[in-house]
């Protein structure tokens, strides 16, 4: 048999994949990536329908800035070039009774505008975003930790210790008098309620990716992937498309490899998983799944979502239409999540628009727009989505498009039904498929206290020889927050090579 030798095997080409690849091959490394998809990317890809270009998932990526965190995890990797980034100014949030409309992007002019509306609230507000300063800048500085700090980690770092237990809710109550600020606050890329999501998350999340506001790459999601794929290739590294990993080899108490589920053997001391850590447990011998499974079974993971992919010939540009629109109708956020997660879905849900056409014309025919629609949904919807009966599932699905549909032509956007050029659904299955995302998880690991900062799982498993990076593990998920995932990853490996 003819097997393949590598310094490192990447199994998994989602953000924290390409990342830690691309450093690695940067420095001289014989490097593998293999992705079970056509393409690389794992959430973090465009597709094509006919002339329309659809972002698969996100919608927008903080940190974009000069000297952001994004910009420089780019630049290290020397893809920052190959990508234009559209500052997203225009963002409305419609709550029930009264609405958000910053003038840009950034948490800042958020926070002015909610000031405005809640004049009676400013010293509240005032000590939230102080709050969230002063958390941001110990995460800053904790980074760059030096051993005699650490020691004195609670005198250096008073808040990280002293909130980390803390959930949103708890400093939103101790803050805030009006239920509506505190549902404008909780405004966030989460699918955690106020009482789940840790406070040191979202102070994290403000002070570092969305204070500058937040951004959109020309030509669609995909073009970030694609840039870092790029420069991975650029460096010799060796990409492997629609090759799945089936086992990861171990020898003498260390990983020798990864055998695909074609059947070949590819040999390297080093493997780095980008995949779900319950999945990554199945890829190893029975007696190494133990230690893992332990722990895995203990998480909690962030809920999926439902996403329509819409055409259409109104000019939303015209109408006014900002790129990104959140539409709430319940008020009860604790209820929403609880009808979640017993798989049920409101009446109204939550609706999570943007309209990429009205900041990059060219993903579309002239005179038409694309809208993505999220809306967080179960996974156990109608018990699994009609239990593998595939008559069932299509039906469901087309049902749940038809509620969103009917939802946002009578709440958002009227007409919309008549001037329809085309329209497709994904579900939670449909992302557990392509991306083996457990139950189609959007971020990973849920963002509670016992799951953030270093209580997720580090990058160095209890194998020598295997990492992991991505949204399960370390610093946290997002784009930015799995791209670092890598970059730390491949700075450990290295630094570890050097001593
Ligand atoms: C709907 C949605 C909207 C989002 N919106 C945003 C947003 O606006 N901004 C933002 O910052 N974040 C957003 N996120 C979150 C963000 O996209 C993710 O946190 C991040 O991209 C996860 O990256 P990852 O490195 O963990 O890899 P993943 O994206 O999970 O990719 C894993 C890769 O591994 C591959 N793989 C799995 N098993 C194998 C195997 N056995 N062999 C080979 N390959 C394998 C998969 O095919 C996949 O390509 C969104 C997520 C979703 C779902």
């Amino acid at each position: 048999m003819n097997l393949k030798r590598f310094e490192a095997i990447i199994i998994g080409a989602g953000m924290g994949g390409l990342v830690s690849a691309a450093l690695l091959a940067g420095k001289g490394w014989r490097v593998l990536l293999l992705e079970k998809e056509r393409q690389a990317g794992g959430y973090v890809v465009s597709f094509q329908r006919g002339k329309y270009t659809f972002d698969a998932t996100g919608a927008f990526i903080g940190g974009c800035e000069e000297g952001g965190e994004f910009d420089q995890i780019l630049r290290e990797i020397d893809a920052r070039e190959a990508i234009e980034f559209i500052p997203v100014q225009q963002i409305r949030n419609i709550y029930p009774g009264f609405e958000v409309c910053p003038e840009t992007g950034g948490f800042s002019s958020y926070a002015e505008a909610l000031h405005r509306l809640f004049p009676e609230e400013v010293k509240g507000l005032r000590d939230y975003l102080s709050l969230v300063k002063r958390i941001g800048d110990e995460v800053q500085s904790y980074s760059r930790v030096t051993s005699v700090r650490k020691i004195l980690f609670p005198f250096f770092f008073r808040n990280l210790v002293r909130f980390h237990r803390t959930t949103h809710q708890k400093v939103l109550d101790r803050l805030f008098k009006e239920r509506e600020i505190k549902m404008a606050l909780h405004t966030l890329p989460v699918t955690d309620p106020p009482s789940k999501l840790s406070f040191l998350f979202v102070a994290t999340l403000i002070s570092k990716a969305l204070r500058e506001g937040v951004f959109y790459p020309k030509g669609g999601m995909g073009k970030v992937s694609e840039a870092v794929a790029n420069s991975f290739l650029r460096s010799g590294g060796e990409i492997l498309l629609q090759t799945e990993a089936e086992q990861i080899l171990i020898k003498d108490r260390k990983v020798e490899g990864v055998l695909t589920k074609d059947g070949r053997i590819f040999q390297s001391p080093l493997i780095i998983s980008n995949i779900n850590p319950n999945h990554l447990a199945k890829l190893l011998p029975y007696e190494w799944q133990k230690p893992l499974v332990k722990k895995t079974n203990r998480f909690e993971y962030s809920l999926s979502c439902f996403i329509l992919y819409l055409a259409t010939d109104l000019n939303l540009k015209e109408m006014g239409f900002p790129y990104f629109t959140y539409l709430r109708s319940l008020s009860d956020l604790e209820e929403e999540h609880r009808m979640l997660k017993r798989a049920e879905i409101p009446k109204n849900p939550t609706l999570i628009v943007s309209i990429p056409t009205l900041l990059d014309p060219s993903l579309a025919p002239e005179g038409q727009h694309l809208l993505k629609v999220l809306v967080v949904a179960p996974y156990q919807y109608q018990e699994r989505w009609g239990s593998g009966n595939s008559e069932t599932y299509l039906r469901i699905k087309k049902e749940f498009s038809q509620k969103i549909l009917q939802q946002l032509e009578s709440k958002l956007i009227p007409g919309l039904k008549e001037h329809l050029l085309y329209d497709e659904a994904a579900t939670p299955l449909t992302l557990e498929r392509n991306t083996g995302n457990e139950q189609g998880a959007m971020y990973g690991l849920a963002s509670i206290p016992p799951q953030i900062g270093p209580f997720r799982p580090s990058h160095q498993t209890p194998i020598p020889g295997l990492f992991q990076v991505g949204h399960y593990t370390q610093p946290s998920h997002g784009i930015v927050g799995a791209s670092l995932s890598g970059l730390f990853a491949a700075r450990a490996i290295l630094q570890k090579r050097e001593s």
